[in-house]
C-alpha cells in the first residue's frame, strides 16, 4: 500500500496558532473479503477507507475533528471544528490534560509477512477456500461447508506539532472454516480459524484442506455423542476457548476506562476497583498474564499506539495477583495506575480509547497428556460457541463446540453441547495446571465505545487445568 503523504505540517502549523498542541493520524485501510458456501463462491467484497483525525489540545482538554478531505483546506477546516469544540468543552473537563499524555515519538512499524497481501492472487485465496469447503462434504448430513477469508491491508501515519513521526503499516488476515452436521431437529457445527498478522502464505491449501477434514469429521462425531454431563469437575481449556476466556474475564475488566466509569451506559463497567491494582488474588499463582504488542503475528502486534505511546510488553497479572491495568497515557494520569500502550482507535473517523492488544497468557510447563493425565474426572472443551458475562465482568457462563471426557487421566468419549459457569476471580483461583505450547488467536470483532468501535485483538494461550469447575450439558 503508498505511503501517501499529506500537507500535514502546514495543517499543524495552522492549528497551532490556537492550540497547545495539536496531531494529526491519517489512515487508510483497504478490506478484501471472500466466502465460498458449499462449493460454491457466494461473497466478493472490496472496501477501500481513507481519512485523518485531527486533534488538539486546548484549555487542559483534548478534542477531535475527522475528515475525509485530505488537502489542506480540508484538514484546515477540521482542525478549526476541533479547536472550536475543545474550547466549549474544556470548561467541563474530566481532567487537565497536557502534551505529557502525547509524547513525542518517531519509528516504523511494519507487521511480519512473507509475502505481502497485495502480492497474493485473488484467484488463489478462492481456489483455497473451494478446496476446504469441498473437503468437508464427507456426507450429506452436512447441510452447510463454509470457508471464508478477509483480508486487510493498513497504514497509519501520525504526526503531530511536537515532533511526532511515526508510520505503521499492517497486513491481516482472517480465514474461518464451518462444518454444520444436521439432522432432524438435532445440529452440530465445528469451525477453524486462522487469524493475525500474515500475509499471503496464510493461504496454505493444504493445511485449510487437512483441518477442514477434520472439522467435518468432529461436527458428524458430535451430531451423535451423548450430551455433556451436568455436574462439578475438572476442566481442560483448549487454547480457541482460552482466547474468550481471556477476553471477557481479564481483558475487558481491567480497562482502566471502564473501571474509572467511561463505559458504564454502553460496554459496561468492572467489578475491579482502582485500590485492587498491587493487591487482588485475581488468580492461582499460575497465572500470568502479559499486554503484549510486540509478539509477532497476532492481531494486535504494533510498536506505538494511537497516541505515539511506544508499545511494550508489560505483565498485567503477576504470580495470581493484579499489577497493571489496560490504560493510555490519559487513563494513567487520571487514575495514577500504571498503564500500558493501548490507546487505540479503530478509524481515522474514531477517537482512540482504552483497548486490549494482545493480551497473553503466559506458557508453563506441562504437556497437554501431562495436564490430561492430571484429572480423574473431568471434560477438555475446544472452540467458543456461545458466551454471556454480566456488565461488571463478575458472572460468565461459556459454551463450546467441543467437548471430550477425561476419566482416571485418559481421554475418553466425545460430548455435545459442553457449556460452564462461574465467578471470574473464583474461576482464575481454580487454576492448577498451565500448558507449555500456546497457541495464538483473536478476534476481529472486540466492540466498545460511543460511537461504537470494532477493533481487533489478540490472544495467546497454552491449554489450562481448572480444578472443579461447574459443568453443564445442552444449548446455552
Ligand atoms: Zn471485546
Amino acid at each position: 500500500m503508498p505511503d501517501i503523504i499529506i500537507p500535514y505540517e502546514s495543517a499543524l502549523q495552522h492549528a497551532l496558532k490556537s492550540a497547545d498542541w495539536a496531531g494529526l493520524r491519517h489512515s487508510s485501510e483497504n478490506t478484501i473479503q471472500r466466502s465460498v458456501r458449499n462449493d460454491r463462491p457466494e461473497r466478493n467484497l472490496s472496501a477501500l477507507e481513507e481519512g485523518a483525525m485531527c486533534e488538539v489540545l486546548v484549555g487542559g482538554h483534548f478534542g477531535y475533528a475527522a475528515t475525509a478531505d485530505l488537502s489542506l483546506g480540508g484538514l484546515v477546516r477540521a482542525f478549526d471544528r476541533a479547536i472550536a469544540t475543545t474550547r466549549a468543552t474544556s470548561a467541563h473537563k474530566v481532567h487537565a490534560f497536557d502534551v505529557r499524555q502525547r509524547p513525542k515519538a518517531n519509528g516504523s512499524y511494519c507487521s511480519a509477512r512473507e509475502r505481502d497481501l497485495d502480492a497474493t492472487s485473488l484467484v488463489e485465496v478462492t481456489d483455497c477456500l473451494l478446496a476446504a469447503s469441498q473437503a468437508m462434504k464427507l456426507s450429506d448430513v452436512l447441510v452447510n461447508r463454509s470457508a471464508s477469508a478477509m483480508m486487510v491491508q493498513t497504514q497509519i501515519n501520525f504526526f503531530s506539532s511536537n515532533g511526532s513521526d511515526v508510520r505503521q503499516n499492517f497486513d491481516m488476515v482472517d480465514i474461518t472454516l464451518s462444518a454444520t452436521a444436521a439432522e432432524g431437529l438435532e445440529s452440530q457445527t465445528r469451525s477453524w480459524s486462522h487469524t493475525g498478522q500474515f500475509g499471503g502464505e496464510a493461504f496454505d491449501r493444504s493445511r485449510l484442506v487437512e483441518w477442514a477434514g477434520e472439522i467435518a469429521r468432529q461436527a458428524l462425531a458430535l451430531l451423535h455423542a451423548d450430551n455433556c454431563p451436568s455436574a462439578r469437575m475438572d476442566l481442560i481449556l483448549m487454547p480457541d476457548q482460552m482466547m474468550l476466556q481471556i477476553h471477557e474475564s481479564i481483558g475487558h475488566p481491567l480497562e482502566l476506562d471502564r473501571i474509572l466509569g467511561d463505559e458504564r451506559n454502553y460496554a459496561g463497567w468492572s467489578f475491579v476497583k482502582q485500590q485492587d491494582f498491587g493487591r487482588l488474588q485475581y488468580g492461582s499463582a499460575l497465572m500470568n498474564v502479559s499486554f503484549d504488542p510486540t509478539q509477532t503475528h497476532e492481531l494486535a502486534s504494533y510498536a506505538f499506539d494511537d497516541a505515539g505511546h511506544h508499545a511494550s510488553k508489560e505483565l498485567l497479572i503477576a504470580n495470581g495477583v493484579l499489577v497493571r491495568g489496560l490504560g493510555s497515557l490519559e487513563s494513567q494520569a487520571r487514575s495514577g495506575l500504571p498503564g500500558v500502550a493501548n490507546f487505540r482507535s479503530s478509524s481515522w473517523n474514531r477517537a482512540p480509547i482504552d483497548r486490549m492488544a494482545n493480551i497473553n497468557l503466559e506458557s508453563g510447563s506441562a504437556s497437554l497428556d501431562e495436564l490430561i493425565g492430571q484429572v480423574e474426572q473431568g471434560v477438555l472443551m475446544s472452540t467458543n460457541r456461545s458466551w454471556s458475562i454480566d456488565d461488571y465482568r463478575n458472572k460468565f457462563q461459556f459454551g463450546c463446540e467441543h467437548g471430550q471426557l477425561i476419566e482416571n487421566g485418559r481421554l475418553g468419549k466425545i460430548v455435545r453441547n459442553p457449556n460452564y459457569r462461574d465467578i471470574t476471580v473464583d474461576f482464575w483461583n481454580r487454576l492448577a495446571g498451565v500448558g507449555r505450547d500456546a497457541s495464538a488467536h483473536g478476534t476481529v470483532f472486540c466492540g466498545k465505545g460511543e460511537p461504537s468501535q470494532v477493533i481487533r485483538v489478540g490472544h495467546s494461550s497454552p491449554p489450562c487445568l481448572f480444578r472443579d469447575v461447574e459443568v453443564f450439558g445442552g444449548q446455552a
